[in-house]
């Protein structure tokens, strides 16, 4: 689908200015919020639910309520690298290749929760109780995250035409059926090519389990994903996103402000004290008290280079920016996680069909046509297969040794950071570890593209001619790494890009999982029915490398990795923030996005943001009761 063939979005009811800064500034706000994005409105809205607090959120996107861009679900790639609704961030050079990458992060109300592709997983039950060992804190486990999990999700019920349900399993106890955040199975079958993903997955022994429950804390295998789409309501074939489902329906609240376009410069400190925010809207600079907590949520990137231009972070990465320290906290920026991605992509057999078929205007406008009038079909659909693996299968003896005698031979670091690398270890060497996700894209993916990976709309934008055989590709992403990342102001001009490096391939272990998944992907196209779709790999091209090889593999996983989009952990809870969330050293400032996961989780984690959120909002409202 094009962008000039959007969909019809009819308003329903909007009525909130989100630009008028004087009124915004006629009132102190008990919570003051940076970021209005996913986890942001998580607190907008349960903050401002106790008329006792006046709650204000600034955010530097616009508002895109009722926009069909961000409403339409098939439109969500046509938003990566559009600066209009993408931060369009750039890494620093990545591995030996120098690649930068492009990291899309949603710049609008409602965040990376707007542009997101809406998958909606949920982290094994080992991850939460992994922070929980690490930050010790037994409330952050998974038995006491699971009502967080349930709390923000209604799990809308599989739509009665969809006959074939193969691929579909879920237990009602394991959803929430009345929180904000509407997930949903797509309402039109799956394409043969994603059933024969499906198939191959199931059928060849390796890929392990399919589970009864992929959203019960164990999601090995092949199954058909929940996709954050309302099926139905007013907003039926909708994206489902927190400013839709957690902002929209409490603008009405006297004691809740929001304006966009609003861009945080910095966090004013009275010596200890975090005391008020200094932001730029329309061309002028303004200042707003908060009288109780300043709550940062503008994300994995922001939130700790909002913290560093304000002085807050490690003096030496602060100096060098030319930016005074005020607070010592040398951790802020550091622990930076991704799921690093390869790619890697197929032609299809003559007649065999991707989602590039949509690229066909007759197609096309027939689609559209089911989207306007009924809500239903492809338009409101995600890629819904979804693939995880352990590691453990795919590793020979030898590899595995490297690992572990790599690992013994390396200096250690610091408590946390030996407790994090133990529990790599731990999840490579499980054989029940969601280690490795094969995330298919259904449609012609070009790496080829110039300049394709550090503006990845030309990757996904390819071309395809009439009559051409059609594509599809595979991310294979890793769960958990060794490398760890940074964020790094390197100006104290707040418009300045920060050093963000994820260290992808900073790691010679990270080099050697990530070389067994492209193992866990050959034997998957080797297997039928998957097998005899493809007519040929086209990247890396099959005359480049034989992926059916140990070697060839290493040397694909030695060049260059891309990101799947899940950046998290550089305020890490246990290092920067503690358990309650509360910056170490700072009283009144707390951190509640993906910043603070203390180590990365498997899946898309949308769904651990929102639940973070949330038990945020719940601590604050206890620290607040009298
Ligand atoms: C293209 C893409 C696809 C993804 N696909 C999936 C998926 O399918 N499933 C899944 O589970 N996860 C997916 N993710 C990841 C997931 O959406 C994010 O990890 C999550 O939404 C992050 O939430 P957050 O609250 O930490 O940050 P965000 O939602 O990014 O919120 C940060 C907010 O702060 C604002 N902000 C930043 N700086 C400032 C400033 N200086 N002043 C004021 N405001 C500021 C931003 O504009 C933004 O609104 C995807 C992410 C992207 C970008």
């Amino acid at each position: 689908m094009t962008a000039s063939m959007t969909a019809e979005s009819e308003p329903i009811g909007v009525k909130f200015s989100f630009e008028d800064a004087s009124s915004f500034l006629e009132h102190d706000y008990d919570f003051l919020i940076v970021g209005g994005g996913t986890a942001g409105l998580v607190l907008a809205n349960r903050l401002s639910s106790d008329p006792r607090f006046t709650v204000g959120v600034l955010e530097a996107g616009a508002n895109r309520l009722n926009d069909p861009t961000v409403d339409t679900p098939a439109m969500a790639i046509a938003m990566t690298g559009n600066k209009d609704y993408d931060w369009h961030f750039i890494t620093a050079p990545q591995g030996p290749k120098k690649l930068q990458c492009h990291v899309p992060r949603g710049k609008m109300l409602g965040g990376s929760s707007g542009i997101n592709w809406m998958v909606y997983t949920r982290p094994s039950t080992h991850d939460f109780d992994d922070w929980a060992s690490l930050v010790g804190d037994e409330s952050w486990s998974a038995s006491n995250m699971k009502k967080y999990l349930l709390k923000h999700q209604t799990l809308e019920p599989v739509d009665d035409a969809l006959l074939d349900r193969n691929g579909i399993a879920y237990i009602a106890e394991h959803h929430g059926l009345e929180g904000p955040i509407h997930t949903s199975f797509n309402s039109h079958p799956i394409m043969p090519l994603e059933e024969a993903i499906y198939r191959s997955g199931t059928n060849f022994v390796g890929s392990q389990t399919s589970s009864i429950d992929p959203w019960a804390g164990d999601h090995l295998g092949f199954y058909r994903s929940l996709g954050t789409v309302y099926r139905s309501g007013p907003n039926k074939g909708r994206r489902s996103y927190s400013a839709r489902s957690y902002l929209e329906p409490v603008l009405h609240r006297p004691n809740l402000h929001v304006l966009c376009n609003a861009h945080v410069t910095k966090i004013e400190l009275h010596r200890n004290n975090a005391v008020g925010v200094n932001f730029d809207h329309s061309g002028k600079n303004q200042y707003v008290k908060a009288r109780r907590e300043i709550l940062l949520s503008a994300g994995a990137i922001s939130s700790p280079h909002i913290l560093q231009l304000s002085g807050i972070g490690d003096p030496k990465v602060l100096e060098k920016a030319g930016i005074e320290p005020n607070i010592d906290s040398p951790e802020v920026g550091k622990n930076l996680q991704d799921h690093p991605n390869m790619v890697v992509t197929y032609e299809l057999k003559p007649g065999i069909n991707s989602a590039d078929i949509f690229k066909d205007p007759k197609i096309a406008k027939l689609a559209l046509k089911e989207y306007n009038d009924e809500r239903t079909g492809p338009l409101s659909g995600i890629g819904s297969i979804q693939g995880f693996a352990p590691v453990l299968p795919f590793l020979s003896g030898d590899d595995l040794d490297e690992i572990l005698r790599g690992s013994e031979s390396e200096p250690k670091g610091t408590a946390f950071r030996e407790a994090q690398r133990q529990q790599v270890l731990k999840q490579i060497q499980n054989p029940k570890s969601a280690f490795i996700h094969a995330g298919p894209a259904p449609v012609t993916v070009d790496c080829y593209a110039e300049g394709g990976f550090a503006d990845q709309s030309k990757v996904f934008g390819a071309i395809v001619p009439e009559g051409a055989p059609h594509g599809f590709g595979f991310a294979v992403g890793l769960q958990y790494t060794f490398a760890r990342g940074w964020v790094h102001a390197t100006s104290a001009d707040a418009y300045a890009q920060p050093e963000i490096n994820q260290n992808m391939l900073g790691h010679p272990a990270d080099i050697i999982t990530a070389s067994a998944g492209l193992k866990f992907i050959q034997k998957l196209v080797d297997t039928p029915p998957l097998r005899n779709m493809i007519a040929r790999r086209t990247y890396p091209r099959e005359s480049e490398l034989d992926l059916r090889t140990a070697e060839d593999r290493r040397e694909h996983a030695s060049g260059v990795w891309a990101s799947q989009y899940h950046l998290c952990g550089s305020c890490a809870m246990g290092e920067v923030v503690d358990t309650r969330l509360r910056l170490k050293g700072v009283q009144g400032l707390r951190v509640v996005d993906a910043s603070v996961f203390p180590n990365h989780v498997s899946g898309n984690i949308v769904s651990s943001v929102y639940a973070v959120a949330e038990k945020a909002a719940d601590m604050i409202l206890q620290d607040h009761a009298t």
